[in-house]
């Protein structure tokens, strides 16, 4: 009789546990996979893929106005939300559906319920009619990471999260969202869009702390362009109930916002509440995060955990990618570590922002001398209905090697620009070999292929 109930027990089926419990499966390992809410993860239930869905239906908006200089005649428009909601949650049961039906497929087994380790080796899954002890040779922890809602804020059991937002019952009228990164600049451009009066209220100087600062600096016109309106250098004290249901948000220096919801986007913690790391001897780092090896290896022999529980990169592909390394190093004998460096990075934002390589900043730091190719433009698309937005792409250019180091976009159609690009960036290909690239017209990536002179910023010329 084998020694455990199984080779391996892998906690959460989002997209790094499912990546890694199919892989192992096929090899006829038997394995367990324990999910307390859906198959499929943050990103399939409450992440990218119910975002994008509502980035979409919110980008409409704007396409009806562009069709109309085209000579559309789009009449009267409306928008629905309890049918995109109904449908948006059919068809994420549906994709939940094929991830649970892929993982039965490799021949893993699911349960559903909490677990949590008793021992190294022995975990309790507590689901709503039964709780089972199982034990496992090796354990890959894989549960993701959940919204922080700042708990100094006094009245923060008012506010909403991303994870609520997907569900509101009514579009809100008024909303105020919290916080300068990536889901509170999604959050402020979807309900824009659908006509929702949005606040994003920011502590520092300028939203996407991290991003390239030509990149942040043009967001911040764009948005103002589309009129969201943005707080900046701004913090909540308190935030107030009334009797009418709406929320007041005091905020530093007196300032006063009244609003249907506030939803706080200020960052995720890794879930390692309640999992009983302690009873298996596992160590987390000084972020609260699982501590890993490059091999995603934890401190205990047996036990790995990849995905946003560790904090390297909290990303979907960067999950499965780190799932597939798990699997292939454990089962298949090849020892294999995922790279972390070149990932590309969009915001879906509006306009969205694609990236990949290294900011203006982090290529200098690293490099010294680096050359900078910047243009920012009208596409066609918008000239021809007298828009004002203008697209921003930039190439940062490492001097000594003649390698294109980091690539970034704002506007239409950047993510979609970026994977592509992510290819030359991580290849290491020169300047000299994207000018070599034949341009496609007519299109917008066509730029990234044609810039020959060098940006020089007005404040640096006017010194040299
Ligand atoms: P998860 O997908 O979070 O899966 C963890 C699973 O473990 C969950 O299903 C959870 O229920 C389960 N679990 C937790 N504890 C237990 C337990 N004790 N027992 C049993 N089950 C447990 N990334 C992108 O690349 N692109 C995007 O556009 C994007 N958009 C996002 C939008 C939002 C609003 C959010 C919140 C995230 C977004 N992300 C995006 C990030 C992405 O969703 C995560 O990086 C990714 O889902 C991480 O995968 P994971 O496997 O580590 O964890
Ligand atoms: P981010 O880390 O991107 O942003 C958190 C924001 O909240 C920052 O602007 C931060 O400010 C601010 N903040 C933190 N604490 C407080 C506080 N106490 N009071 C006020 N503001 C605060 O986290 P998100 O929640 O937006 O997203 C979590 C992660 O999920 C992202 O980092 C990303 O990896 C992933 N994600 C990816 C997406 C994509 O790929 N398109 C989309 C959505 C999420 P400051 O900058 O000053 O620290």
């Amino acid at each position: 009789m084998a020694e455990y109930d199984y080779d391996l027990f892998v906690i959460g089926a989002g997209s790094g546990g499912v990546r890694a419990a199919r892989l192992a499966a096929m090899t006829g390992a038997r394995v367990a996979v324990a999910e307390e809410y859906r198959v499929g993860g943050t990103c399939v239930v409450r992440g990218c893929v119910p975002k994008k869905f509502m980035v979409y239906a919110s980008e409409f908006a704007r396409e009806f106005e562009t069709a109309k200089g085209y000579g559309w005649s789009t009449g009267d428009v409306s928008f629905d939300w309890p049918k995109f909601l109904a449908s948006k949650d059919q068809e994420i049961a549906r994709l939940s559906g094929i991830y649970t039906s892929n993982l039965m497929k490799a021949g893993a087994d699911l349960l559903l319920g909490t677990a949590r380790f008793m021992d190294p080796h022995t975990l309790e899954v507590k689901g709503r009619e039964e709780t089972r002890k199982v034990t496992a040779a090796k354990v890959l922890i894989a549960t993701g990471g959940r919204p922080v809602r700042p708990p100094e804020v006094e009245g923060i059991e008012h506010v909403i999260t991303s994870e609520e937002a997907f569900h509101l019952p009514q579009l809100p009228k008024s909303l105020v969202i919290v916080g300068g990164g990536y889901i509170a600049v999604e959050f402020a451009g979807i309900f824009h869009g659908l006509g929702v009066d949005v606040t994003l209220v920011y502590r520092g100087p300028n939203l996407l702390r991290g991003f390239d600062e030509d990149v942040r600096a043009h967001m911040a016109d764009e948005l103002h362009k589309r009129g969201l309106k943005v707080a900046l250098a701004c913090q909540h004290e308190r935030i107030e109930k009334r009797d009418d249901g709406m929320l007041v948000s005091h905020l530093s220096e007196g300032r006063q916002l009244v609003s249907d919801h506030v939803m706080f986007a200020t960052g995720r913690e890794p879930h390692v509440k309640d999992l009983g790391l302690d009873k298996a001897g596992v160590k987390l780092n000084d972020k609260g995060a699982v501590a890993v090896d490059d091999y995603s290896r934890t401190n205990v022999e047996h036990i790995w955990a990849v995905g946003d529980v560790t904090d390297r990169m909290p990303l979907t592909p960067v999950a499965i990618r780190e799932g597939q390394a798990f699997a292939e190093s454990v089962f298949y004998d090849r020892p294999t570590r995922f790279d972390h460096a070149d990932v590309p990075t969009a915001v879906f934002s509006q306009p969205p922002v694609g990236c990949v390589g290294l900011t203006e900043a982090q290529a200098r730091h690293r490099f010294g001398p680096v050359d900078i190719y910047l243009t920012k433009f009208r596409p066609m698309k918008e000239t021809f209905v007298g828009g004002e937005e203008r697209m921003l792409m930039k190439l940062v250019v490492d001097r000594a090697s003649d390698k294109v180091v980091g690539c970034h976009i704002v506007g239409h159609d950047g993510p979609e620009i970026i994977q592509l690009a992510a290819i030359a960036v991580k290849a290491g290909l020169t300047k000299a070999q994207w000018d070599a690239t034949c341009a496609l017209h007519p299109t917008v990536a066509e730029e990234l292929v044609t810039l020959r002179e060098k940006y020089v910023p007005m404040e640096l010329s006017a010194a040299e």
